[in-house]
């Protein structure tokens, strides 16, 4: 297998692909596979209760939550938080830490008034502002934020208190890194293809206070209110999806739950950073110490020839996903849950290597 460092959709665990290949064709001696099965039948609903189940213990969901399985990604949820929280007379509050919140953020403000609560575009988002920094509009709907910049490389780590106004995270891209507490949040939402499986599902977590009929017209799909009263069986779901994040999150739980993916991730990230750090200045970490993601590690060479050469080399040598994004440029190792160490290990060989040849 290659050593896969893809941004997403990104590696799964090698069991949970093997096991779901054993029961591709025929899914538990139902004469059938699970993707062949009505979504209304005992066995489809079995895997889709137990999914949700697993996702409440492995994230500790608190009562008053509700998980909602839906479809057309994170950059769905940029629409659908505003449409249906965003209320006349108040003002949706961003937190700008680069290209996914920048994003949400004009998606919102084409459903009403959107004030940017703190930003460090001045500093070329390479760091996640302080939670003194954020200065919120007097009639605040709720605050949003990404809590991993998927393409900067930058993570949230403490996040802000924003007392009686909901919290959002965007945490397509570190879900279930790391223990999390939902409590502070009144809206989580993540598309899975990083953490949780593979594309097609959006997990979205909401407190149920905030389930409520949206002002004006929205459509019918859109409505938190339909997925929540239906359990997400209002329409067809992406059954397949669903199953094969109910396999990875049985994976995680084997794995130490989300500690143990902290544990992991870590160690993952540090072993890069430190191979960054001590590297005499050859390679750059793009994002500032405090503000470092263990989901993506960016990082600069000192010219772009070499960058281009180290991307080129490392594919020849089996390494796959490390360019960096366009926008950012330089080079990204995406380490989400699945990626072993070994294959980090592997990476920051590449990665010393190709300085001891280059340097
Ligand atoms: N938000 C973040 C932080 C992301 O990393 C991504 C995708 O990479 C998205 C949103 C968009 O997700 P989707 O492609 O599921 O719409």
């Amino acid at each position: 297998r290659a050593y896969n460092f893809n941004a997403g959709p990104a590696a799964l665990p090698l069991e949970v692909l093997q096991n779901a290949q054993k029961q591709f064709v025929e899914y538990e001696e139902s004469g059938m596979s699970l993707m062949e099965m009505s979504h209304r039948g005992a066995v489809y609903e079995k895997v889709h209760y137990e999914t949700e189940t697993l996702l409440r213990e492995l994230m500790s969901i608190p009562e008053g939550y509700k998980v909602l399985f839906v479809q057309g990604g994170a950059s769905t949820q940029f629409a659908m938080v505003p449409m249906n929280l965003l209320r006349a007379g108040t003002t949706a509050a961003y937190v700008a830490t680069g290209s996914w919140a920048t994003k949400a953020i004009q998606e919102a403000k084409l459903f009403g008034d959107v004030a940017v609560a703190a930003s460090s575009e001045a500093d070329a988002y390479k760091r996640i502002p302080a939670a003194e920094e954020l200065k919120l509009p007097s009639n605040p709907a709720y605050v949003h934020l990404t809590s991993n910049e998927t393409i900067e490389g930058t993570q949230w780590t403490d996040y802000p208190d924003t007392g009686s106004v909901p919290l959002i995270g965007d945490m397509s891209s570190d879900i279930l890194c790391r223990p999390v507490d939902v409590s502070k949040f009144g809206l989580i939402y993540a598309g899975a293809q990083k953490n949780l499986g593979p594309s097609g599902v959006t997990i979205v977590i909401i407190r149920e206070d905030l389930i409520a009929k949206p002002e004006g017209a929205v459509p019918t799909m859109l409505r938190y209110d339909t997925h929540a009263k239906a359990d997400s069986l209002y329409n067809t779901p992406p059954t397949f999806a669903i199953y094969m994040a109910g396999e990875v999150l049985k994976w995680v739980k084997a794995n130490g739950g989300a500690a143990g993916m902290a544990a992991r991730n870590n160690e993952k990230a540090n072993l890069l950073y430190d191979t960054i750090d001590s590297s005499g200045g050859f390679y750059r970490g793009f994002a500032d110490a405090g503000s470092r993601s263990i989901m993506n590690v960016t990082f600069r060479l000192a010219t772009e020839e070499l960058e281009k050469q180290f991307a080129k080399e490392s594919e020849a040598q089996g390494f796959v996903g490390l360019k960096g994004h366009r926008s950012v440029g330089g080079l990204r190792a995406s380490i989400y849950n699945a990626v072993t160490p070994e294959n980090v290990q592997a990476l920051a060989g590449f990665m010393r290597d190709f300085q001891s040849r280059n340097g």
